[in-house]
């Protein structure tokens, strides 16, 4: 007989947009994919898009199945039974896990969509081998997740790695989350979108090549104008990717001072811009880390395994679970 870490699974991984699924095998490739649009302002309906992308893929598949890992963009409890919050979706304290049971009778895994991206990183990608490794997904915001030893630490209460929140500026600009001066408010898309906008109401003579772009309204600026006009080599666009790049490595190196990490891995549609971005970063890094020169720091890589992250980290967690019996 088979045993779990032999079968393939389906992974699920939940944006703001899209459901995105697919039939992972073992060793971390996968054989099938589905998707459907995210209807986010409606529990039912996200419920109803998860069951019919299960579906139509176990039908592609026809094979057995271990299970159903889904990650989201929200805030888990410790047993990933309930999401506690989803800034896109319209959960709220919602027992996830029971009511997905129900609707799919397979065993589940439900977590963080970072998380089980950092795990697929572990497991497949970027950071494999490693002791303690951090991941950074850079997408619109910050989220992330750690495997230390092994294990995907979830934290006390489910809610581990939310690097995104850590308060880099005192009294500094809003954050969605209610505090002012996050992180991600400063080394993010968003973040890029914002400072473009600012540079561009203030000194729109040394932002005209990004103004061109959005027929002159510095307010229509976004971070994906600014990563696009850096790639065709505008000066002023290249410094604010930098600037990004410079805010991503100080909270790099804060971060080492607490987690002291092997290897972090930088995921996320902001990570495809490479060097640009890393390279500034790796610069304050060196800079930054604290006891620098007495001290080996972090290893800071691009992910490896793309927008599929999610849900093949999703995919394998639930073949562990299952596994373990936790499932
Ligand atoms: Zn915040």
């Amino acid at each position: 007989m088979s045993s779990a870490h032999d079968l393939p699974a389906i992974g699920i991984d939940i944006g703001g947009t899209k459901v995105a699924g697919g039939v992972v095998l073992p060793d971390g490739t996968i054989s099938a994919t589905a998707r459907r649009a995210t209807p986010g302002k409606s529990v039912r309906a996200t419920e109803d898009a998860i069951a019919a992308v299960v579906d139509e893929l176990a039908e592609t598949h026809g094979g057995p199945l271990v299970g159903v890992g889904v990650g989201a963009a929200g805030w888990f409890d410790r047993t990933g039974d309930t999401v506690l919050f989803s800034p896109h979706l319209a959960w709220r304290n919602q027992p996830l896990r029971h009511d997905l049971t129900q609707r799919l009778q397979r065993p589940l895994w439900v977590g963080n969509d970072a998380d089980a991206a950092a795990w697929a990183e572990y497991r497949y990608g970027a950071a494999q081998g490693s002791d303690l490794a951090v991941m950074i997904t850079l997408g619109t915001g910050i989220g992330g997740g750690m495997v230390i030893d092994g294990r995907l630490q979830r934290g006390a209460h489910g809610v581990a790695g939310e690097w995104g929140h850590m308060r880099v500026v005192p009294d500094g600009r809003l954050c969605a989350c209610g505090n002012r001066g996050c992180w991600e408010q400063y080394a993010s898309g968003n973040a890029l979108g914002f400072t473009a906008r600012e540079v561009a109401t203030s000194s729109p003579a040394a932002a005209a090549l990004l103004l061109e772009r959005v027929g002159g309204r510095a307010e229509r600026l976004t971070g994906e104008d600014v990563a696009t006009a850096a790639k065709a080599g505008d000066p002023l666009a290249l410094e604010l990717l930098a600037e990004v790049g410079t805010w991503l490595g100080q909270g790099i190196a804060d971060m080492a001072a607490i987690l002291d990490p092997d290897v972090v891995v930088i995921g996320g549609g902001v990570s495809v811009l490479g060097e640009m971005v890393l390279g500034p970063a790796r610069e304050r890094l060196e800079r930054a880390l604290p006891g620098r020169g007495f001290r080996p720091g972090p290893t800071v890589v691009v992910a490896q395994l793309g927008a599929q992250a999610g849900l093949v980290g999703a995919a394998d967690l639930v073949r562990l679970a299952v596994h373990e019996g936790t499932a």
